[in-house]
């Protein structure tokens, strides 16, 4: 009982039916709650880490840029929670189409939101839609392997792009410029799928142009990644020193943030290069805001206005009007959070309204339901801000079982199962396993040490290989319904048929010392 649970009973409590949390999207925010989740000693919990991919780790694989991989090896880390026994993996599996969020609820007692913001913000200018034009969701979920990529539509862009305008000035805009004007022999190197590899080789890429719409002092990439332009071989980063002056406004940031005082000097020492003949030219512009997409049938340049600061730091247009060439445009101004049927996503800001991340709805807090990472406070942060975000959203929900609002309950049945009964093919740890396997194998046949399956059907097509291969354990088969046979390989874990722990009572007092459990209040 969860009243038993508040540290007043000394009855023995690996006996208490576990609280079921399902965690929707297993990215940063996902893992991070589901380890904050199982490394508490308070309240037995167990997690179905549920992802619409037949992948974990989200933005670690589909956003950090591949050529990063110091900042994508995070994974191992993230990887120690999905072994944990409380927790089972559930991929390949989209609430809201395989099973709806009501049903889903029918098999837990809790859903924590992690799932993101996958959409793109539109600049809402004419021509955004032409042929040429991307979002930056895109061409880094194309780059990264993502299995929705539309991959002839990048590489169309990518095979016509010699002059390339990046829209807006944060990390994801950095990103994709850097990319956009790598080499060969510095790609080739990453987990990039091949193809990816093959058409940026063979881009025809001049010159890339980092657009801002207001000032330096006012962009949001970091300073690393910023400098990490001017470290690219045969590249050379330009900057008008028009652009880098300052308003009063501007220089007292530059005194009050080191961050924007680093950036500033690191523009500078840019401000006096000249173009070197045969290199890729890569201009930061400022206080330029796009006005609109021009060309017919194909994107062939951006009109854009000349601004200055206003008295409250908003680039207002002059009317100064000029063009900048362009074969292609990235719009990188930001990512949006996706509606989910039957879950209160505000259009407007693509966040879900909460109270130390529990969901409201209609203004009052919808027992059960808690949301973390970007879907909650919007697109922002680094990969860590999220265990932070996450362990306030764990605390609430502890709270509220330690208070008796939240208690464990039957149910009808086990979410697994429930997928698999209805043909739909969910990808547990073994299958993630083999995927894993698979990319590592793939990468030493390229020299490398591993590469992005990018296909779903590939992805699942290694999972069932595996199965063919592994006795006792046959994987998802298209349209099989899922139903498999894992026991020896599952049982080999702790874990039954399904996936789920055998010992599922995990953060109950008397098994903190057993698994390893620390209390919430630690930072591992
Ligand atoms: P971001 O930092 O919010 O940058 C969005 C950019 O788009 C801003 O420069 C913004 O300018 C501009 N913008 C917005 N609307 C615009 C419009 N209508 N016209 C022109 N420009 C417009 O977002 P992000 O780059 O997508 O990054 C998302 C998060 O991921 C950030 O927290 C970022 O630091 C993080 N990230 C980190 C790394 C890393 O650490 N290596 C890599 C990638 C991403 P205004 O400021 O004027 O609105």
């Amino acid at each position: 009982m969860i009243d038993d649970m508040a540290g007043t009973d000394s009855a023995p409590r690996a006996a208490a039916a576990p609280l079921r949390v399902a965690v929707i999207g297993a990215g940063p925010a996902g893992l991070y709650a589901a380890e904050a989740l199982t490394g508490q000693d308070q309240v037995p919990v167990t997690v179905d880490l549920v992802d619409r991919l037949p992948t974990p780790f989200g933005l670690v694989r589909y956003g950090i840029a591949p050529d990063h991989p110091k900042l994508r090896a995070l994974r191992d880390t993230l990887h120690r929670t999905l072994e944990h026994p409380g927790v089972r993996f559930i991929g390949n599996v989209d609430v809201g189409v395989d099973l709806s969020l009501e049903e889903l609820r029918q098999h837990v007692d809790a859903v924590i939101y992690t799932y993101g913001a996958s959409g793109d913000r539109k600049l809402e200018v004419d021509g955004e839609l032409l042929r040429g034009s991307l979002a930056a969701t895109e061409f880094v979920g194309w780059y990264c392997g993502h299995p929705d990529a539309d991959r002839a539509v990048v590489e169309e862009a990518v095979a016509r792009a010699r002059s390339v305008v990046v829209v807006g000035v944060g990390n994801v805009a950095l990103d994709v410029a850097r990319v956009l004007a790598r080499g060969r022999a510095e790609l080739e190197s990453t987990e990039m799928p091949q193809h990816v590899v093959d058409a940026l080789a063979a881009s025809p890429v001049e010159e890339v142009t980092v657009l801002g719409r207001r000032g330096p002092a006012q962009a949001t990439f970091t300073t690393q990644e910023l400098r990490e332009l001017g470290g690219m071989p045969g590249v050379t980063v330009l900057v008008d020193p028009s652009d880098l002056e300052l308003d009063a406004a501007s220089e007292a940031r530059v005194g009050a943030d080191r961050l924007v005082a680093r950036n500033l000097a690191v523009l500078r020492g840019w401000a006096e290069h000249e173009p070197v003949p045969g290199e890729i030219r890569l201009t930061l512009r400022f206080h330029r805001r796009p006005v609109r997409l021009l060309g017919e049938d194909w994107v062939s340049g951006l009109e854009v206005e000349r601004t200055l600061l206003d008295g409250d730091g908003r680039g207002v247009g002059t009317g100064e009007l000029s063009t900048l060439p362009a074969d292609l445009v990235v719009r990188s101004v930001g990512y949006l959070g996706r509606p989910l049927p039957g879950l209160p996503v505000d259009e407007q800001s693509g966040t879900v309204a909460h109270t130390g991340g529990r969901v409201l709805r209609d203004g009052a807090v919808a027992p059960g339901e808690y949301v973390a990472g970007w879907i909650k406070r919007g697109p922002t942060g680094v990969v860590g801000t999220n265990k932070h975000d996450a362990r306030e959203t764990v605390t609430s929900l502890l709270d509220d079982a330690r208070a008796g609002a939240l208690r464990p309950s039957d149910h009808a049945d086990d979410l697994v199962r429930t997928l698999a009964a209805r043909g739909a093919e969910p990808v547990l740890l073994a299958d993630w396993r083999a995927i894993d396997a698979a990319e590592v194998a793939l990468g030493a046949t390229q020299g490398r040490d591993r590469t992005t399956l990018h296909e779903r059907e590939t992805l699942l097509a290694a999972v069932r290989a595996a199965a063919q291969h592994s006795p006792g354990r046959a994987g998802p088969s298209p349209g099989s319904g899922g139903t498999r046979q894992r026991s020896a390989h599952l049982q080999a874990e702790g874990r039954d048929d399904l996936g789920v722990p055998v010992h599922e009572v995990v953060g109950g007092a008397d098994d903190a010392q057993t698994t390893g459990a620390q209390p919430l209040g630690d930072e591992q």
